[in-house]
């Protein structure tokens, strides 16, 4: 994806929020059905958008999880329904 970058709990926000929520979880690719381990294994990457979620400057931003196995990326709406445990 043109314009993408890693994100981190320290870019505060939603994006904080979000990136404490998800890393290190166990998530499934619903693409190619490997479960590997969000951050280590599985990116957690996004770029600006106006649709996204805020981080603590209010700049929007489509976070998605980047599968690393296979070239799907989910986004952030839908990673929590792939954790093994949610
Ligand atoms: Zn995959």
């Amino acid at each position: 994806m043109q314009n993408d970058r890693p994100v981190s709990a320290n870019m505060g926000g939603d994006v904080a929020d979000f990136v404490d929520d998800v890393l290190f979880e166990e998530w499934r690719c619903p693409s190619c059905g490997k479960t590997t381990t969000i951050g280590p294994r599985s990116d957690i990457r996004g770029y600006e958008h106006d649709g996204g979620i805020n981080d603590k400057n209010g700049q929007g931003w489509w976070v998605y999880v980047s599968c690393g196995e296979c070239p799907h990326d989910e986004s952030f709406g839908r990673v929590k329904y792939n954790l093994q445990n949610y």
